[in-house]
């Protein structure tokens, strides 16, 4: 590209040819005022008018004229006159002047008429600092304040860069559409300023089509281009919320302090953090191969979670405010299924490094452990106590849900990395171990132990726990089971053995819950499946005492109900009067809980449940060199948890060993997504793709699996109906006018007045560290100075109220953040001694 040469206020510079001086301005860090430019949108006249938009219901006919911008770039070429800075292009030799009064006096002629139709009093208040907003001491009527973004509004910001006119003539309210109705956003078209931000990013940016804008009665009006959102064909990604400047376009649902997390809601509660948008998003443009490499990146049993995970990202995914979330498991496991492994070229050993570690158990939280220590050149060696490795994947989780042969291959590619596995082989010391010359160890037992509930009979040899019932069938060990079977508790255990109970003999099995149906903590899928199978379930009931009479168990029960909120949350259940009923049954599984057992020979310290303490950021126990981590510390959790900690445990146990502790690999080219997205007719109308399964009659009796899984059709279908909710993060930051902070230096301090006033101190990453006021401002920054390390810049200005100034920014601030500075959190706290 050719460079060419140019001077912006007097700032020489060099910039490609194809430029516009805006953006030529932007990338020099000289700050030209902007409305209706943005960095990642065309120009304001890159698109035409409507013939119509609708303001809610409310359609307005117009004119297709065209947009004429802000007018806030303005900006004095020499030897061409004003124009505006966003749509010129930089030439060779060219001199621009930014900021000269003449300009000065025309932007703020502009912005003037932008004030005077929208509601702006707060925006000229003396008093806004301190204003809470909620009322106002000026009685100035709701409908002409500004908006709850006041604190972070682009418009105030440029509004108080530009300087506001005192002869802005006052906001009468219009009474236009507020659409509260819709999902997702708020639109308050008494806000809008019709910038057309909105319209380009859709338009231009998203292709989407479904804003626009039509001039009526002189007026420029932004609308939809249906009645609706969904009739204008709205995809809710949310980019026009994200260039809004003002605050007509609001997200319902996301405060401004939480809003990176909440944006992408699916990522971010992942405890394995799979970057879910990006995987879905390889589906749906069918690069399968891409999508198996993203989940490998972060997880090696992508097929095991493609089936078992209980999927926390589709408990949160936007798409529910549609209908029905998208099936992130399912695709997760079409992507595995289909995996044709490219990737694993790259997910080689590193070179050895001399070091041994030894994992205690081989479930998922052990194996994942042993995979990553094993890929940075570690020995590893797994001890497991049963007959095959996978923990409760193999042991509690029946067939009918995650195949042995799916489970096997994901364990036979951890082994490929020279990971041993020790079967038939329980730890009892860690002595032992150490002895053998491992330098590290890694427990991950989980929870083996069923708990009980303590009811006289609970020993009779047709009693038995969940977790030694499911072990044994998932043994393949031959089950004597009589026709009549209980199972006692409402987890998802208990549906497992009440599921699996029908299918080694089993004719009739009834659950009993001691609580109601809301109240269950079983996940609704395994519940409805259960019940679908025929699974019974006795809500409000508990057993009291078993006996065995003439060969069959006698179950004396109780009637519950429910009473007040325990510590979960959820009502505890008391028991009925004079309720008594007897049940009769030939077995009695009892699925309440799972116990750990830490054999004492391990010599690590153990909490209140008899789980061993641990450094929860390391993982690492109170015996060095000896982590932990699984079920084994967190109690009963799910199968990505366990991976999570399984992966947290293998980085700090590499930084242990001598490594950096950096385990994560990436598997597939980082890609930055495009953001556009075109018309998807009906898009939010798409109903969650039907995954196939068997059905009752084909799946009782065997240990079939269930769920057949997408196809590549149905999986891309699917794939399609997510938001892409992670394309808002992608759009730049609008630039905001600089803040005047001065750095923190003796010299600089040294032009502090020695009056009353307010300073403001901050830290290298212009975070405000303490506002506060002063009868001699100088000398109070000067003492910081001596006693105050972190700051790095402040800001001051004169005031002779300052103690009334000061509490109005700390409040302030206080709106914005939900607490004041650190440094005055500090002094309040010291005033309470
Ligand atoms: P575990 O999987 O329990 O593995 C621990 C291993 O350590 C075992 O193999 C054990 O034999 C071995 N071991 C114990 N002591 C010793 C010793 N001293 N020496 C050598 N080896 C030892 N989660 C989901 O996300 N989705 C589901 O659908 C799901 N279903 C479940 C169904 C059931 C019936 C159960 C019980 C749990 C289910 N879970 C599910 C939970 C999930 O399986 C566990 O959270 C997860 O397996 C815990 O992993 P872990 O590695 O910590 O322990």
């Amino acid at each position: 590209m050719t460079r060419i040469k140019l001077k912006i206020d007097g700032v020489a510079l060099d910039a490609d040819a194809d430029l516009t001086i805006m953006e030529a301005a932007r990338r020099a860090g000289i700050y030209i005022p902007a409305l209706c430019s943005h960095p990642d949108l065309p120009p304001f006249h890159s698109g035409s008018g409507s013939q119509f938009v609708y303001q809610g219901p409310a359609r307005t006919d117009g004119s297709i004229d065209p947009y004429e911008g802000c007018g806030m770039c303005l900006v004095e070429v020499e030897g061409d006159g004003i124009r505006t800075a966003c749509d010129t292009l930089v030439q060779e030799g060219m001199t621009v002047f930014a900021s000269t009064p003449e300009i000065n006096d025309q932007r703020q002629e502009n912005l003037k008429k932008i004030l005077s139709g929208h509601p702006h009093a707060c925006l000229v208040c003396p008093q806004q600092e301190g204003c809470g907003q909620k009322s106002c001491s000026s009685n100035v009527p709701e409908d002409e304040r500004c908006c709850p973004n006041f604190n972070v509004c682009e418009l105030k910001k440029v509004s108080e860069y530009v300087g506001m006119r005192i002869d802005i003539p006052p906001y009468v309210p219009q009474g236009l559409s507020v659409v509260d109705d819709e999902p997702f956003f708020r639109r308050d078209y008494n806000l809008c300023i019709a910038c057309t931000r909105c319209v380009r990013v859709c338009n231009d940016v998203r292709g989407v089509g479904a804003l626009a804008f039509t001039t009526a009665e002189g007026r420029l009006i932004v609308g939809t281009t249906g009645p609706t959102l969904k009739d204008s064909g709205c995809r809710f990604c949310g980019a026009c919320v994200e260039v809004c400047p003002t605050g007509a376009l609001m997200d319902k649902d996301i405060v401004w302090s939480e809003r990176e997390e909440a944006l992408v809601p699916c990522k971010n509660a992942c405890p394995a953090g799979i970057d879910i948008p990006l995987y879905v998003r390889l589906m749906a443009e069918g690069d399968f191969a891409g999508a198996a490499a993203v989940v490998r990146e972060k997880v090696p049993f992508p097929a095991t979670l493609g089936r078992v995970c209980f999927h926390p990202c589709e408990d949160v995914c936007r798409r529910k405010m549609l209908g029905k979330p998208v099936a992130i498991r399912e695709l997760k496991r079409c992507a595995a299924d289909l995996d044709e492994g490219f990737w694993k070229e790259r997910d080689a050993v590193a070179d050895r490094t001399g070091k041994k570690t030894a994992i205690v158990g081989s479930g998922p939280a052990g194996m994942t452990c042993a995979y990553y220590l094993a890929r940075q050149g570690h020995s590893v060696v797994i001890f497991e106590a049963l007959a095959h490795p996978g923990g409760m994947l193999r042991y509690g989780i029946p067939e009918y849900r995650l195949p042995k042969e799916t489970l096997d291959r994901e364990i036979d590619y951890i082994r490929q990395f020279g990971v041993e596995i020790k079967t038939d082989t329980r730890v009892e010391s860690l002595d032992d171990i150490f002895e053998q010359g491992f330098d590290s160890v890694f427990l991950a037992m989980g929870l083996q132990g069923g708990a009980r509930i303590g009811i006289e009979g609970e020993d009779l040899p047709e009693v038995v726990d969940g977790i030694s019932f499911l072990r044994k069938a998932n043994s393949k060990k031959s089950m004597e089971l009589g026709p009549r079977v209980a199972v006692i508790g409402g987890g998802n255990v208990a549906m497992d053995a009440s599921r699996t109970a029908l299918r080694v003999g089993a004719k009739e099995v009834t659950i009993l819950y001691r609580r109601g149906e809301a109240e269950m903590p079983a996940y609704v899928e395994e519940i409805e499946q259960a019940v679908s199978e025929g699974v019974k379930i006795e809500f409000l009931a508990i057993p009291r005492k078993i006996s065995k009479t003439n060969g069959r168990l006698d179950m004396e029960c109780l009637r519950m109900a429910l009473g007040d909120a325990d510590m979960s949350g959820r009502r505890r259940p008391v028991p009925v009067e004079n309720s008594r009923f007897n049940m009769v049954f030939d077995d009695v599984i009892v699925a309440v809980g799972q116990k750990s057992s830490v054999p004492e020979g391990f010599d690590v310290s153990l909490g209140a449940k008899g789980y061993p303490v641990i450094d929860p950021e390391t993982l690492s126990t109170s015996r060095k060199g000896v982590f932990a981590g699984g079920d084994l510390v967190s109690g009963a959790s799910t199968v990505v948890e366990a991976i999570a900690m399984g992966k947290k445990a293998a980085a700090a146990m590499d930084q242990f060993l001598g490594g950096e502790g950096n385990i994560e690999r990436r598997l597939i080219e980082q890609q930055r997504p495009n953001g556009f997205l075109g018309k998807a007719n009906g898009f939010s109308d798409l109903k969650r793709v039907t995954v196939q399964t068997l059905n009752v009659s084909e799946s009782i009796g065997n240990f079939d699996e269930i769920v057949c899984g997408y196809d590549r059709d149905q999986a891309m279908n699917e794939a399609k109906r997510c938001l892409r909710c992670d394309l808002r993060l992608e759009i730049s930051s609008p630039v905001m006018p600089p803040e005047m902070w001065t750095e923190f230096t003796a010299e600089n301090i040294e032009s502090v007045p020695n009056t009353e006033g307010v300073f403001q101190l901050f830290d290298a990453d212009k975070r405000l560290i303490c506002i506060k006021g002063a009868m001699n401002m100088f000398e109070g920054i000067e003492e910081k100075l001596r006693s105050n390390e972190k700051t790095r810049f402040f800001l001051w200005e004169e005031d002779p109220m300052y103690t009334k100034r000061e509490s109005e920014l700390l409040q302030q601030y206080m709106q914005e953040h939900g607490a004041v500075p650190d440094e005055n959190a500090a002094e309040l706290d010291d005033d309470l001694y």
